[in-house]
């Protein structure tokens, strides 16, 4: 029987997470983790107060993103581990995410005008609990950032409407996400000394689009999900055997996002954790 060491999904305020990581890391203990890995979308920024307190706490930390890209025209996830802390080419990639969230949120803001719902950029920044100061430049927002600028101005009541009526892939005020193919999203993050992940398999409903991913050359797969049936982690495991690939897991915890979901309630065992956690240790040495 093995036993829960290690999230390796979750959001901070550094993207549309409402926990800051000090006080993800905060959680991870209280919840009896001993290590974890905070996967903000398309951006590294939480490392940085995340290390010195993970470190101070005691708890193992490796480096982790979650990164937009295109597959053809589809959007999907992808998430990558133990690469390099400050490496150029993944701070490139996320810089260039920063930029094409700003237009595309501009575009989805536009859009909504369109249909009598006024969103002001300076909105998005009141997500977290209205603490504008918890944003800085290099934070990524997105659209739970919009869904939460709508609850405060009363045009919806709850994040699900939001995507349910406007925000959600092909409704009419979403903009496609993505921006850099999957291929190139996998070469950054082997050259930081990162291995690349398919995150979320199971939120992938189109069939052609996923059997094209799983053609697609990654290092591992999340098959750990939270509040998916063990029939359908079995069939991720299945297929990630079969590649060879890193099997990984993480609860994709938001915070008040996506109430439902728990910090630790998906997890990955300490052997899987050992090893990346010893990628992540040799990568900050090697001139990756
Ligand atoms: P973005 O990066 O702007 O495309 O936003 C993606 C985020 O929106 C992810 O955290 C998703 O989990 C979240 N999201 C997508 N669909 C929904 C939904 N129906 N309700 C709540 N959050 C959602
Ligand atoms: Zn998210
Ligand atoms: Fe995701
Ligand atoms: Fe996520």
């Amino acid at each position: 029987m093995t036993t829960p060491y290690a999230d390796l999904h979750c959001h901070s305020t550094c993207s549309d997470g409402s926990l800051t990581p000090i006080e993800l890391i905060d959680l991870a203990i209280e919840k009896g983790l001993k290590g974890l890995s905070i996967t903000d979308h398309d951006t590294t920024r939480a490392y940085a107060t995340a290390l010195p307190y993970a470190k101070e706490k005691n708890v193992e930390i490796i480096s982790g993103v979650e990164f937009s890209a295109f597959l053809g025209k589809e959007s999907v996830h992808i998430l990558g581990y133990s690469y390099q802390i400050g490496n150029e080419k993944i701070g490139k990639l996320c810089r260039f995410h920063t930029q094409r969230r700003q237009e595309r949120n501009k575009g989805m803001l536009e859009r909504l005008a369109r249909v009598g719902i006024q969103i002001d950029e300076s909105d998005l920044l009141k997500m977290n609990h209205g603490n504008e100061d918890l944003f800085d430049p290099e934070s990524s927002i997105g659209r739970p950032h919009i869904a939460h600028a709508m609850i405060a101005k009363g045009y919806v009541s709850s994040v699900n409407e939001a995507f349910k009526k406007y925000l959600g892939e092909g409704k009419s005020c979403y903009v496609e996400g993505g921006g850099v193919t999957v291929e190139e999203t996998i070469e950054a993050i082997r050259e930081a000394g990162g291995l690349a992940v398919i995150a979320h398999p199971h939120l992938i409903k189109d069939k052609n689009l996923l059997s094209r991913l799983l053609e697609i050359d990654f290092d591992g797969m999340e098959v750990y999900y939270a509040n998916i049936p063990s029939s359908q982690e079995q069939q991720w495991i299945k297929i990630a055997e079969k590649k060879g690939w890193i099997m990984t897991g993480g609860s994709d915890f938001h915070g008040i996002s996506k109430p439902t979901i728990q910090l630790a309630s998906s997890w990955v065992d300490a052997s899987t954790f050992k090893f990346l956690h010893q990628h992540f240790l040799d990568n900050q040495t090697n001139d990756a």
